[in-house]
This record gives structure tokens, sequence and C-alpha cells, in this order.
């Protein structure tokens, strides 16, 4: 199409030299000039309610952080081989928000990186390969991330195309899925895979899951099934590793890890995004034991991954979701924002449920046969868009709002955001 206005040419230039893979939201997207908390503004000073942007956990433009990093920067930045104050602080701050017994931190760059070093930690400690992952998951871009990354939405051929080490199951998802009936089946399932894995002579190094299925929209997990599929890998000398790079660090309100709703405890935990509100942070915790076993590979290594910059960034992170009460804030602004939704669900059949809990979100539309309703989904939220909201589809179907807003979000902002949904609901999209 040929594009007239200055956002058309700007979008031109951008579609000729940034790779067409790497996708955009929205088919005209406004040009984003400045963030400030929840809230984004565009070329024209239009202002946004951004409820998509969970890599921004404290907010955008957060004062704070931005005054901490142009100190960091002004007085040192250096690779993790030399030694500085800020790398010791904030390896002791991530130890400190894990259960006893994981406290070994290795800093990296992102969640990619971060699953990646967890499960090549997993591997290197029990001497397998072989890993069962769940099905519609996205874990990252790496060779070892996208071999267990299933969702369709990324790839559609991903089910075909694994490594024969790569072992999918169910997606367990209670409201739609092969056991919505039944979604005590989803465990029962899994162990299965495990056992089966066991007496063909390879059982798992690794069972990997996001903790919530964030992917999938925030979808809680069945009760008890990660302790029961834990216990299971665990039995046969395999280790239980966590994505929290979406779901963990408060936004979820009532617990900080998405482990705990599932009264679990894993043993390798990979955390990026809000760790460092944008900034390129991320992490793998685990135990002694397992740490002590990358020793196999050699040594470990990341240029940036905890500079005394990064590591200035992921202390400010915590301050602030700590000082602020962002956690609570998640907890008490995001089970309003819930509430308000399931109400307009009340009203409008179209929306069917509304997963996850406190900033973690996902109101998912259906049509009256139960289909998944994708088409409406996409223009719902170009509709959003028109109407100052900034929101997107996730999951297999791309029929579920990611609702997961910088954990700044105002009881004002939920209000703004459920009041336009409804109005988008009640006269079209
Ligand atoms: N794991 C999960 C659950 C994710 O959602 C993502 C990113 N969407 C990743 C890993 C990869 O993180 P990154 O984009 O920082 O590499």
């Amino acid at each position: 199409a040929i594009r007239t206005s200055d956002a058309g040419r700007l979008l031109h230039r951008r579609e000729e030299h940034v790779a067409e893979v790497q996708e955009h939201y929205f088919d005209e997207p406004p040009v984003m000039l400045r963030g400030w908390r929840e809230l984004l503004v565009d070329e024209d000073g239009r202002v946004y309610v951004d409820a998509l942007n969970n890599v921004t956990s404290i907010g955008h433009a957060h004062p704070l952080l931005v005054h901490n990093i142009a100190r960091q920067w002004s007085l040192l930045n250096t690779n993790s081989r030399f030694h500085y104050p800020q790398i010791a602080e904030f390896a002791e701050r991530l130890a400190g928000l894990l259960p006893d017994g994981l406290d070994q931190v290795f800093l990296v760059n992102s969640g990619s990186e971060a699953v990646d070093l967890a499960l090549r930690l997993a591997q290197a400690h029990t001497g397998r390969k072989d890993v069962v992952a769940v099905r519609e998951a996205y874990h990252g871009w790496t060779y070892l991330t996208d071999a267990v990354s299933t969702s369709v939405a990324d790839n559609p051929s991903a089910l075909e195309t694994r490594p024969e080490w790569v072992h999918t199951v169910d997606a367990p998802n209670p409201f739609r899925g092969v056991h919505r009936d039944d979604p005590s089946r989803y465990a029962v399932d899994a162990v299965a895979e495990v056992e089966r894995l066991a007496d063909a002579g390879t059982p798992p190094g690794a069972f990997l899951a996001e903790t919530l299925y964030g992917n999938a929209g925030g979808v809680a997990l069945p009760a008890g099934y990660l302790e029961a599929v834990y216990a299971a890998v665990r039995a046969h000398g395999g280790v239980a590793v966590a994505d929290e790079v979406q779901v963990g660090y408060g936004r979820l309100g009532h617990w900080f890890w998405g482990f705990e709703q599932q009264g679990v405890v894993p043993d390798i935990v990979a955390v990026a995004k809000a760790m460092g509100n944008g900034h390129p942070l991320g992490a793998v915790i685990t135990t002694p034991e397992i740490a002590a076993s990358y020793r196999s590979q050699g040594y470990f290594f990341s240029s940036a991954g905890g500079s005394p910059v990064s590591s200035v960034v992921g202390l400010t992170v915590l301050d602030v979701i700590q000082s602020e009460g962002l956690q609570q804030n998640a907890a008490e602004v995001g089970g309003y924002l819930k509430e308000r939704l399931q109400e307009l669900g009340t009203r409008h059949p179209l929306l069917a449920t509304v997963h996850g809990f406190g900033f973690y979100l996902g109101p998912e539309f259906a049509r009256e046969d139960g289909a998944p309703a994708t088409e409406e989904t996409a223009a719902i939220c170009d509709r959003m868009r028109r109407l100052g909201v900034i929101i997107q589809p996730t999951g297999d179907f791309q029929n579920v709002l990611k609702v997961k807003p910088p954990m700044v979000f105002t009881r004002e902002s939920a209000d703004a955001f459920v009041d336009a949904l409804d109005r988008v609901l009640s006269t079209g999209w």
C-alpha cells in the first residue's frame, strides 16, 4: 500500500529494513513517543491506557529508575567478571525472594536466555536430554527454548517439527481443552507420559511449564497439577523447571511467584521481563547442587548479565515494587478489574469467562456454540485502540485478551478499560 501520512511513511521505513517476520501490533499502529505510569502518548499527543505491557512492571518512565540508571551509567558499567557491590546485592535480594534452598543466581539478559540456561542446567545436572513440556506454550526463541515452544499461534507446524528429545503433554487448560470435563485428567496423563518415558529407558531430565498458563491467557492450572507432575519427574531423577518469565514477580497479587499458587517449589526458576521494567534482564535461580553441575559445561559468563547498570535496574525495580506496594495493588485493583470484567460477562455472552489473578487476567471470547471468537477478538482490540486502550489477543486461538498492565495500574484506568470494552461489546466492533 502507498502510505502518504508521516505515520505511514515511518511504518514504510520500518517495513523496509526491520525484517518483516518481527511483527508489530495493529495494522495502523499509532506512533508512540512517550510513556508515563500505565499511559502511552502518541505523536499527536493522544493518550492511551496501556493494559498490555507486563514487562513495564513499575510503569513507564519511572523517575527513580531513570535517575538510578543514569547515575550508575555515569559511574561505572562493566562486565560481571569485575567485582563491584551491585551484583552481590542484587543476587542476594533475588535469592531472598525464593524459598530456602533456591539461592544460586545466574544473571542473563532475557527470558529466552533464562529458560535456555534453566534447561541446560537441568540437562547438565541429570545427564539427560529428554524434556517434557506442555503444549500451547511459548518459552523463547533460542534453539533450546524454541524446541520446547509449541504454541501454534507462534508456529503453526510446531507439533510436527519437535526434536526427538522434546515430549509434549496436553495443555492443562480446564476451560478449553481435551479434559475440560475433568481437569484432573491432565495430571494423570502427564504423569503417564513421564512413566512411559522412564519405562522406555529415557526418563526426562526436566519437566518445564509456566506455573500459570500465561500464554493461554493467564489460565490457572488444575489444582494439584504441578505437585503430581513434579513428583513423577523427580521420582525418576528429573528436575522441575518453572518458567516465571511472564507470571512471576508479584503480578498475580496474592502470590509473588506463580508456583506458590500451585503450592509447589521448583528446582530451577527462570525469571525475566518484569524484573527489568524493559531493561534486558533475566535470571535463573536454583539449588547449589544444580548450579554446581554447570561446571561440567565449562564456566558461565554473560557480558551484560549482572552488569552494574543491570543490577541497579533490578534492585530499583524490586525497591519500587516493595515501596509502592505494587503486589498489593495487583491484588486490589486486579481483583476489582476481574470483578468488573465478570459483571460484563453477565451482560455480554461473547465474554465467556475471565481467567487469571491480579494483573494477569484473560477475558476469553467464545461464540454461542463455545467456538473461540478469534475474528471478533481481533476486531475488539482494534476498536479498543480507537477508543484509547491498548490491548492484544493471546492463546492458540487468539481469542483471549492479555490483560497484564504495568503494576501501577489504577482503579480509574481499570474503569476506563472496562467502560471501553463495555462500549465495544454494546455497540459492535
Ligand atoms: N517464557 C515466557 C513464558 C514468555 O512469555 C516469554 C516472552 N514472551 C519468554 C519466555 C521469552 O522471553 P524474552 O522475550 O525476554 O526472550
